[in-house]
């Protein structure tokens, strides 16, 4: 009998949770539209209100600015805006400054396309240059318009864990908005900016519901003040408080709810989580001198582990897990598609084959101690073949 594959890539879409699988199969019976007044529009909506209500508490946001979408890179795409309505005002956006870190959805621009962002260098260990941010920002024309930084949580590569609150402190000095997107910190480290969250006290938060065992296809973009807020990307009808129209996807912004406070009151799952990670680094320093297990050092994400090994490409790695049943990722799932450098590695100022060498294994709350095992014994598989290429 073959053994069910192995699930190590949860950065990429993580395994949908039990609750909320059991929400989306209950959801199948919900008919209504949330904009019709009859009772099962009314129940619709209550379905939505709730979904936002817990996707506000995860954000330590109120539910008003939450603004629903289908998934973090239509929330980008939203807020990378050339105008912004500030307190009854138009504000005119100049330019982006982002980490070079950043996922392409933020590196594209949104509205203001890939030439309306300045990337912000990164130090070999992963981590956004302040100095750097503050130059540059010293350096911004403010006669054509207010900047925005936008810095993520923690990175999807790496799991680096970047110092959003110092970044978005230089940011207010040079009197720019910021955007965090915290797609990857989501339900991993505490948002709450009153309990000095990883969202660094942003003026606009990002998350996707299937990085937090959501469904995909639904996501926000969360507005930390009242009165801030992008003109819609999408527009007809008035849905989403005239934010974002079209019918909502009703059953998926539920399950993103369910999903939303299920990370949000099972911290502790993390620390489990952490220990199988641990045990694999262990394991595959043991089994393979030479390892690099990239910001070892460094505060990352505790599911995450980049790693390489000099010679092999991340891609070859990554067929070589998949063949034997456990599914991992080499960079991001984004660019996995195509084999080339991954732009995060090389912002660390890694060389473009070195940064073809990234394997990133990401665990989750589905994962057991018997993953370990397996993908322990996957890679002894694929380094002894290799080693014996070698010989
Ligand atoms: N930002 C980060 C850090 C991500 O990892 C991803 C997905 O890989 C996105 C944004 C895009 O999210 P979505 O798939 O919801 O569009």
């Amino acid at each position: 009998m073959t053994q069910k594959p192995v699930y190590l890539d949860a950065n990429a879409t993580a395994p949908v949770l039990p609750d909320v699988q059991s929400w989306l199969e209950d959801s199948v019976g919900l008919v209504g539209n949330p904009s019709s007044t009859h009772r099962l529009g009314r129940r619709a909506r209550q379905v939505i209100d709730e979904a936002r209500a817990k996707v506000a508490a995860l954000a330590g946001a109120t539910a008003a600015n939450v603004i629903f979408t289908s998934g973090a890179t239509e929330a980008i795409n939203t807020v990378l805006c050339p105008i912004l309505m500030d307190g009854g005002d138009r504000v005119k956006i100049g330019r982006i400054y982002a980490s070079a870190l950043e996922h392409p959805a933020v590196l594209a621009g949104g509205r203001l396309g890939p030439r309306g962002v300045l990337p912000v260098p990164v130090g070999g260990q992963g981590i956004v240059d302040l100095d750097a941010l503050d130059q540059m920002l010293e350096s911004h024309d403010h006669s054509t318009g207010r900047p925005i930084v936008a810095i993520m949580g923690a990175n999807n590569e790496t799991g680096i864990v970047q110092p959003t609150a110092e970044a978005f402190e230089i940011a207010r000095r040079h009197n720019a908005y910021t955007l965090c997107d915290a797609v990857q910190i989501a339900g991993r480290l505490p948002m709450d900016r009153a309990a000095d969250g990883a969202t660094g006290g942003a003026d606009f938060i990002v998350v996707s519901s299937h990085k937090i065992g959501g469904p995909q296809g639904a996501g926000a973009l969360v507005a930390m003040r009242d009165d801030l807020a992008p003109p819609p990307l999408i527009t007809g009808g008035g849905q989403e408080r005239n934010h974002r129209a079209g019918t909502e996807n009703v059953s998926a912004l539920g399950g993103f709810g369910v999903a939303a406070d299920w990370v949000s009151t099972h911290f502790e799952t993390r620390d489990e989580v952490k220990v199988l990670r641990d045990r694999f680094e262990k394991g595959i320093g043991t089994i393979s001198a030479g390892i690099e297990i990239i910001g070892e050092n460094v505060d990352r994400l505790d599911n995450t582990t980049l790693f390489r090994l000099e010679g092999l490409p991340g891609e070859t790695a990554a067929i070589g897990f998949d063949l034997e049943g456990v599914a991992v990722s080499s960079g991001s799932a984004c660019s996995s598609g195509k084999v080339g450098p991954s732009h995060v590695l090389c912002a660390m100022g890694m060389s473009q084959e070195a940064a073809r060498g990234g394997i990133r294994v990401s665990w989750s709350t589905a994962n057991r101690e018997p993953d370990v095992e397996r993908a322990l014994e996957a890679w002894e598989r694929i380094y002894l073949r290799l080693d014996r290429r070698a010989a």
